[in-house]
Order: C-alpha cells, then structure tokens, then sequence
C-alpha cells in the first residue's frame, strides 16, 4: 500500500472506539456485527460509500468521498455503541516516518499556540522492542523540541494520539466524544408512546442508546387534535428513526375511548382511564410488534397522572414492564438532552393534547384501583380496545 507523505490536509479515515461491549461475553459478535450495520445504514445515508472494518475494540471508518468526512465522523458519534471518534491519518510503520508526521500534524494542528500536550501511544503490535513510554518520549520529545509545544502529562490540552499496529500506523489530534451505549437493536425492541411534546423523544433516544430498537405509537384524536400535532409526532419520530435506520408510528385512532369515557365516567378520572387505555393498546400493539416493553416519557410528579400511585394504576393493564428512562431526572436536565438531540425546537412548537381534552382542573392524583376498575365496568373496553386496533394506521419513518 502506498502511504501519502508529507500528511494531507485532510483525510478519509476515521477510528471509532467502542465501548461496553467489551462487557458482553459471548454476545460481543453479534453486537459488534450489529454495530457495523448501523454505522454503515446511517453514514451511507448521510456522507455517501463507505466502509467499516475492524472487530472488537476499534472500528475504521474509510468514507470514498473525504470531504464528507466531518459529516460521517458528526454521525458516527451520534451513533450508541460509540465512545470517541477520532479522524486518522494512517502512514507506514516505521518509526521514523512516525516521528516526522507527528511533528508535521502537530504543526499543522496547534502551531503557534500557547497549549500543553501529551503523546500516547498504543503498541498494536506487541512484537515491536521498543515500548510505548519510550515511544512516548520520542514522538512527544519531537514535537516538543520543534513546534515548540509545552508538554503536561498529567492535565494536557490536547492529546497526540499514535498507534504502532503491524502493518500501519496511525496518528491522530482530534477526538470526539460519542454517545457510549450499545448498538440500536441488540437488546431487543420497545414500544414508544410517543407523543407531541419534550418528553417522550427524549425517552427514545434513551433507549436507543441501551441498545433498543423502537416501534411508535400515538394517539390522535380528530378532529378535537389537529392534523398539524399528528404532522408534529411525525417530525419528532423522524429524528430518532435515522439512528435505527427507519422506525414504524402506529397511529390509533383514540376519539370513540375518549368521548366512551367523557360520557360515562367521574370527570376526575378522566386522565387515568385515557392512559389505562393507552397503555392496554400499546401493550397489544408491542405483543404484535414483537417488542418486549412499554416506553413513555413520564416523569415522577411531573402532572397528576405521574404520581407513583397512579403510575401504579397504569401499570396494572400491562404484560410486560414499562421503561420510563426520564422518571427521575429534572426537567432542565431533559431539556438539555432535547436540545442536544435535536428534538427540542420541533417538541416546543404548540400542539394540542389529548390527555387534556375534556379533563376537569384537578384530576386524582391518588388513584384507587377498586374505584378506576369499577369506573371502567361501566364501559366496553374490549369493543372499545379492539375498534381502535382495527383502525390503527401504520406509518414508516
Ligand atoms: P411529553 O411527556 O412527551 O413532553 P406530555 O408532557 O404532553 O408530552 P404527558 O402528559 O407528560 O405528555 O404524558 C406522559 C407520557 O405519556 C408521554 O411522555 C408519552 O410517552 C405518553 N403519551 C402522552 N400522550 C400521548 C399520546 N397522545 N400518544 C402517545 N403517547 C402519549
Ligand atoms: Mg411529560
């Protein structure tokens, strides 16, 4: 292979380091396989060909148009299962040849700038003599002597990163900070009660990030709701279906349960008998879908129907657990991770609600099983579950 030397400006090559896998025992194939899938759906997608190689600690990303490359680097971080990312330079493995484009890449990066750096070097090649302190000093002793750079080994600004394989070395200056988690998919797959406003995106991307594929689901009721909240779901859905390389909304019709209980029940547990629907329809809809659990986006004490007796009200409908990944956090901590993921600006434009629609000022916020289960053999609730099913539109992200 021929190496460009002197280093281009630019390059095509990127190392993704990846994180907890390690962890898995024998799963890590399966889960290192699942990875390179989703780096290659989602970074063809978004910078064009590429390929991935590598197993186990590090990946290599070689992208065929470079100037793509900050693109692909920006989504391969965004990716779960990623820790860092850091664009490579690769070069012969002589130490020589190392040594100069250190120097000339340390240049290029920091020249003229009053930073500290450290040299870390990682010997792939555990049948090199020379060990990776001294090769620390040497590589590091070069840049210091001619880009006149100061040398902290204990709190440095930047990180002259260098590894010494058999059959390439790489050099590097830059590292990004991925997402850490574990690959979209590979622990199984959730339902997501996904609905117009902060919470429940940011639910997703949480268990995207552990590893879950999601499925949608929504509930919309015309023509109280309008066409623009249902168009809103939509948008929200679309930000977290790159990641998984496309993602299903189920969309179910929810006017007929709404007006059944608006009609027929003590306005004060209005709330918890839409959510108690909701959640035996997710529930149908996960077995269906093949997914082993709920997720929504509620949030301890955050409104009436999330006190943890009325979370306990809603559990009771389920056959299988429900992630609620944001149930302790603040909501400026859930904010921040909106915002980070991008979700943020489309969640804070005005939709209507139907959990409020037809909800009297001060529903329970003690619910009583014995009172909600009487209050629900008023009505048909299997008709009722079964007609909305019927109706479920589903919509591809
Ligand atoms: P978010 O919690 O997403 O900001 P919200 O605050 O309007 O929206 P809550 O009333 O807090 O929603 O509802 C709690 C959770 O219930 C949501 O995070 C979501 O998972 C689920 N949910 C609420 N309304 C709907 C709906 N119409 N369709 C699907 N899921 C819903
Ligand atoms: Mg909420």
């Amino acid at each position: 292979m021929q190496y460009p030397t002197p280093i281009p400006a630019d390059t095509d090559l990127a190392v993704l380091r990846v994180g907890e896998l390690w962890l898995k025992g024998r799963n890590q194939q399966r889960f290192i396989d699942r990875l390179k899938h989703n780096l290659r759906t989602t970074i063809r997608a978004a910078a064009g060909p590429c390929v991935i190689r590598g197993n186990r600690g590090h990946l290599y990303l070689h992208l065929e148009d470079r100037s793509q490359l900050k693109k692909a680097i920006a989504v391969a971080a965004d990716t779960p299962g990623i820790t860092s990312v850091s664009p490579v330079y690769r070069l012969a493995p002589d130490l020589d040849a190392i040594e100069e484009a250190c120097v000339e890449l340390a240049q290029s990066a920091w020249g003229g700038r009053d930073i500290s750096f450290a040299a870390k070097t990682k010997r792939l090649d555990k049948s090199l003599p020379v060990k990776a302190p001294e090769l620390n000093r040497r590589f590091g002793g070069a840049v210091f002597q001619r880009v006149k750079l100061r040398v902290d080994l204990t709190n440095p600004d930047e990180i002259l990163g260098i590894e010494v394989g058999k059959e390439h070395a790489h050099i590097w200056v830059q590292t990004y900070t991925g997402v850490g988690g574990l690959p979209v998919g590979c622990t199984g797959k959730v339902m997501l009660l996904l609905s117009g406003g902060i919470d429940s995106p940011v639910a997703g991307y949480m268990a995207q990030k552990r590893g879950c594929e999601i499925e949608g689901i929504y509930f919309h009721s015309p023509p109280f709701i309008s066409e623009a909240s249902r168009e809103k779901v939509e948008a929200l859905g679309r930000k977290l279906a790159p990641r998984q390389g496309g993602m299903t909304l189920n969309v179910v019709p929810f006017t007929e349960i709404q007006k059944a209980i608006k009609a027929n029940c003590d306005g004060r547990l209005t709330v918890l008998l839409y959510r108690r629907f909701m959640y035996r329809i997710a529930d149908r809809v996960a077995v269906a879908a093949g997914a082993n659990a709920l997720c929504t986006g509620e949030n301890l004490a955050q409104v009436a129907s999330q006190t943890l007796e009325n979370l306990n009200i809603v559990d009771r409908v389920t056959s299988r657990i429900t992630l609620r990944p944001l149930i302790t956090y603040d909501k400026a901590e859930i904010v921040a991770i909106s915002r980070r993921i991008g979700t943020f600006e489309t969640s804070i434009l005005p939709h209507d609600d139907c959990c409020t629609l037809f909800v009297p000022k001060h529903p329970v916020t003690k619910g009583r099983l014995d009172i909600l289960e009487a209050a629900e053999a008023d009505l048909p609730v299997e008709d009722l579950i079964n007609a909305a099913i019927d109706g479920i539109e589903r919509v591809s992200l």
